[in-house]
């Protein structure tokens, strides 16, 4: 059985990373865990880039970052609980959807060639949805 590493991370929860098994230096054999490691050196968490945004309290590099947070609104969405609850959010808090939308439309117009891309992503799949 591999040891897992046990340290609490604060939004990702347990590290349970695997602790790997090296010597250090002195013939003595101690338990690392990588992950730790790179995090305490202000690496990323997942693939161990060197991170500039909030080196104190991050744990992903930039595009790790994003991932991350992808693969959690896809678990989010999958979660009927939470789906509910975002909607929630979305309907009852007022100026919440507005505030948004006028964020989006400012995002639009700033990245123009974007926001195209994303529509005609968005009109492929509605095509493909139609034909099946
Ligand atoms: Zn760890
Ligand atoms: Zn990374």
């Amino acid at each position: 059985m591999t040891a897992r590493c046990d340290n609490q991370i604060s939004s990702i929860g347990v590290c349970n990373t695997p602790l790997s098994v090296t010597t250090n230096g002195f013939g003595k054999t101690i338990t690392v865990c990588r992950r730790c490691h790179w995090r305490a050196n202000q690496r990323c968490w997942t693939c161990g880039h060197p991170r500039t945004n909030h080196p104190e309290f991050g744990v992903y590099c930039e595009p790790c970052r994003k991932a991350a947070v992808r693969a959690a609104w896809k678990s989010a969405r999958r979660d009927p609980d939470k789906a509910r609850k975002h909607r929630e959010t979305y309907t009852s808090k007022p100026g919440y959807r507005e505030k948004k939308n006028a964020a989006l439309r400012a995002w639009r117009e700033k990245n123009p060639e974007k926001a195209k891309a994303q529509w005609q992503r968005y009109i492929a799949k509605k095509k493909a949805q139609s034909s099946t």
